[in-house]
């Protein structure tokens, strides 16, 4: 068995000469792991950042899908610009215009998913060696992209009014240079913080002082339980990237999303996405376009979807309340999780996983989202995919991984 492992290993190994460096930087095994393990068939997941099912518009998709067919298949099955559909791009801008600074179409470019605008965006700016300020804990899929990119990070701490540009600010003044500062503003992943409105109009002011971008990676924002948000930080500085997913508002299977920035950079961006992918699924485009150009869908499906989650949350957080008293988390506002912490000294949230696991319920330890900070009693709790009597089932199985961990540490 031992010299079958090796047999594999050295298989693999064979490839790693002919890697680049940066395809080493930023790999993260971790989160990729548990995912397919949360995916194991019998094993309830409250891990996944994905988004509900039933919250997919599919019979409106499937009448845009259909007029775009009967009205104009052979030019929606067509190349079309790297920029974006134009409808499309109309959309978006619109779209943007409606929570934030008023945008024309060439400030768009349409991306496969706001993944390729961060990548996009990464590839475009940041020299080997360039700062990046994030919160800390932050979204993985940007760890990656950055430090890919050969970005130093400056981890900011935060708290539920989002990252602590006070924070940011002392170490601005004390010499630090980012080039870029990354928000998630709504709803964050992990923490669920939504960056408040003073702190939105002082990151501005810190990036009109200093001269960095801001990237305002928003896919929650339309997931407010009240159905509140937040006008985007461009209202306050154009030293602004918006990276506008509709994969929790709409599906995220249809990769397409609206990267917002000043119009030059659009340039700049859509010649690196040339290069990587030519344009955004056309097909895709025309069925958002027809889908989103019908004033009566918009408002109707995001109030249903913030009341699927709101449900949801509303349920997971009273059950956890009731059943584990040890774990300890703010009350959801919005988004997909609850950042929670395991608050007994006795276990660490990478021991209690691979016993949940066992349990057949599964979550997301808190250290791979972790820059600086100790994430070890920490740990992500999406209330997104799981039904009502999913989630009682998820949380009495925590609670006896609990406690047989919390036994084994109490024997000698
Ligand atoms: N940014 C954040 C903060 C996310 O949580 C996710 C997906 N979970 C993405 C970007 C990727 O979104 P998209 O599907 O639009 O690529």
């Amino acid at each position: 068995m031992a010299q079958l492992v090796d047999l594999q290993a050295s298989a693999t190994d064979q490839w790693a000469p002919l890697l680049a460096a940066r395809t080493r930087l930023g790999r993260s095994d971790a989160i990729r792991d548990i995912l397919a393990a949360a995916a194991t068939p019998g094993v309830l997941s409250l891990a996944g950042g994905i988004p509900a099912p039933e919250s997919f518009p599919v019979a409106p998709l499937g009448r845009a899908l259909d007029t775009v067919m009967s009205g104009y298949p052979t030019q929606a099955l067509q190349y079309a610009p790297t920029e974006g559909v134009e409808r499309m791009r109309a959309v978006l801008a619109t779209m943007a215009t409606a929570t934030g600074a008023a945008v024309g179409t060439s400030q768009v470019l349409v991306t496969s998913g706001s993944q390729q605008g961060l990548d996009l965006t990464a590839q475009a700016l940041l020299e080997e060696g360039d700062l990046v300020a994030l919160d800390d804990p932050s979204y993985l899929g940007a760890v990656q992209v950055f430090r890919r990119a050969g970005a130093r990070l400056l981890a900011v701490p935060g708290d539920s009014d989002g990252m602590r540009t006070d924070v940011l600010e002392q170490r601005l003044a004390a010499g630090a240079r980012c080039k870029l500062v990354y928000v998630v503003p709504h709803f964050h992943n992990p923490t669920g913080a939504v960056l408040s409105a003073e702190r939105r109009a002082h990151l501005a002011r810190l990036a009109d002082r200093y001269g960095f971008l801001i990237i305002e990676d928003d896919p929650y924002a339309d997931l407010a339980f009240d159905g509140s948000r937040l006008p985007s930080t461009d209202v306050h500085t154009d030293r602004v990237i918006r990276l506008m997913s509709l994969s929790k508002t709409l599906c995220p299977g249809l990769r397409v999303a609206g990267l917002v920035a000043p119009e030059q950079l659009v340039r700049d961006l859509a010649g690196l996405k040339q290069g990587s992918d030519l344009q955004t699924n056309t097909l895709s485009q025309y069925v958002l376009a027809e889908l989103l150009q019908d004033p009566g869908f918009l408002p109707g499906h995001v109030s249903r979807l913030q009341a699927l989650y709101r449900g949801k949350a509303t349920w997971l957080t009273r059950l956890l309340r009731e059943r584990l008293p040890w774990l300890s988390f703010q009350e959801p506002r919005g988004g997909l999780f609850l950042w929670c912490t395991l608050a007994d000294p006795r276990l660490t949230a990478d021991r209690l996983y691979p016993r949940a696991l066992a349990e057949g319920v599964a979550f997301v330890p808190g250290t791979p989202f972790c820059i600086d900070q100790d994430g070890s009693a920490l740990m992500r709790i999406s209330y997104a995919a799981l039904d009502h009597t999913q989630q009682e089932v998820a949380v009495d199985r925590l609670a006896r991984a609990f406690a047989a961990e919390t036994e084994k540490a109490r024997t000698p």
